[in-house]
């Protein structure tokens, strides 16, 4: 995980960007289904549907769904292997290590409860019957596993199995262990770490270049849906965004501010003000990885927070504690089983908790991989991986606004610990 590309929108910077042209497809491709669905003449119906909508569009957006799913297990692998090296080699540094992982792990495990609590509040996918439009069989979620048997299957009793059959918690479980082995060797086991840091940039590599094509299975995903559903489509879309911005928002203005407070008595308003324009930065690239330096850096100038911290937590921040892209996945959860009629238990939300706080050590902190790693969450509950193809299309603007609260969560938890090993400087961070 170490060296991951980061100069993702740098590729982009000639003539209009990715997201920009994800955008417009998601615009045009509602307004194509919306004439579709409404405009129509009667003669064209049966075209329309057979060769247009579960024609072209749906095999165009299922193959781009097919060439996200095909990262899954691949990605997850070998991203939670370079993570938990990471966080295996931390052990050197002692107090500081344990304290900023644990504060990662508990924040993200609070975000995702956040996102569950806000989205069974709010209820964004009643009022979307998926299964009118779906076509491949949806597999429930299986309430009928005895707990003893689920607990006993995150152990996996062949790793290639599990990676065969896509059984994401026996594959976490292996990767995890594999990573954590790697650490303790050290480098005696040097040429394995660097054959998976590698495997790792190469999917890395290979999300992006799928992602150059995400407008056109957008365009048809979306135009899909709308040409199926009609309007009826857009007001569960927009709760469902409007739920995963909620969660976001509560996650940075209320849960990370009372953290601060209640840990160092500094001024959360204060944090916020400094902090601002790296949380713009962020939102403008959807990239944790590339708001590193200027995290540092402004942690460094504007706050006091002394780099001997920072320089160790804010790139593994960057790396393991994605908290806006567990929101994001936790009402994604909520959204797509209500969406597809299923009822998840009190055991599934537990998963959901569990298998998202995962993903976050899992995605990369660049655009569209947490997108990826819902798949693995989604697996672990029984749902429909198909259900991502609903909000991929509006999934760009939510990579924006959670990468700035995946690296706010970073430097919170930076600015706490260097309180706490007197490594910040209160006037520095008073000042202004
Ligand atoms: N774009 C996010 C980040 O860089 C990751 C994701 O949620 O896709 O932090």
């Amino acid at each position: 995980m170490a060296d991951k590309k980061i100069n993702v929108e740098g590729k982009e910077k000639k003539g209009m960007g990715l997201s920009t042209k994800i955008f417009l497809a998601l615009i045009i491709g509602a307004l194509l289904g919306v004439v579709l669905h409404y405009f129509m003449p009667e003669s064209l119906a049966d075209f329309r549907d057979k060769y247009i909508v579960e024609g072209v569009f749906y095999v165009v957006g299922q193959g781009f769904i097919r060439l996200m799913q095909m990262l899954v297990v691949p990605l997850v692998f070998c991203s939670l292997v370079c993570g938990s090296m990471a966080i295996g080699d931390t052990k050197t540094l002692g107090k500081v290590g344990v304290k900023t992982i644990v504060f990662y792990i508990f924040t993200t495990a609070l975000a995702v409860t956040i996102a569950l609590s806000v989205a069974y509040l709010i209820n964004p996918g009643i009022g979307l019957d998926m299964d009118s439009i779906q076509r491949s069989e949806v597999s429930s979620a299986n309430t009928e596993t005895k707990l003893t048997e689920t607990l006993l299957n995150i152990i996996p009793k062949n790793p290639i199995g599990a990676m065969a059959s896509g059984d994401m918690l026996p594959i976490i479980v292996f990767a995890l262990f594999v990573g954590i082995m790697l650490a303790k060797l050290g480098s005696k086991a040097s040429t394995v770490a660097t054959f998976f840091s590698q495997f790792n940039d190469v999917m890395m590599e290979m999300t992006m270049a799928i992602m150059k094509i995400a407008p056109i299975g957008v365009f048809c995903l979306i135009a899909r849906t709308f040409a199926n559903l009609g309007f009826s489509a857009f007001q569960p879309m927009l709760k469902y965004m409007g739920s995963v911005v909620l969660a976001l928002m509560l996650q940075c203005f209320v849960i990370y501010q009372i953290l601060l407070f209640v840990f160092t008595r500094l001024n959360p308003l204060k944090f916020i003000k400094k902090f601002l324009p790296v949380m713009g930065f962020a939102f403008s690239t959807a990239t944790s990885n590339a708001t590193i330096p200027m995290s540092i850096d402004t942690l460094d100038k504007k706050m006091g927070v002394s780099k001997r911290i920072s320089s160790f937590t804010i790139p593994l921040g960057a790396t393991i504690n994605m908290d806006g892209t567990s929101i994001m996945q936790g009402v994604a959860v909520v959204f797509i089983a209500q969406a597809y009629g299923i009822d998840l238990t009190i055991g599934n939300l537990a998963t959901v908790v569990l298998t998202a706080t995962i993903a976050s050590i899992g995605t990369a902190g660049v655009p569209s991989v947490g997108l990826v790693t819902l798949a693995m969450v989604l697996n672990s509950v029984g749902l429909p991986t198909e259900g991502i193809a609903l909000i991929m299309g509006i999934d760009r603007i939510l990579d924006m606004i959670r990468t700035a609260v995946n690296i706010t969560g970073d430097a919170v938890c930076t600015t706490i610990v260097a309180k706490q090993e007197a490594a910040l400087d209160k006037e520095v961070f008073n000042e202004g």
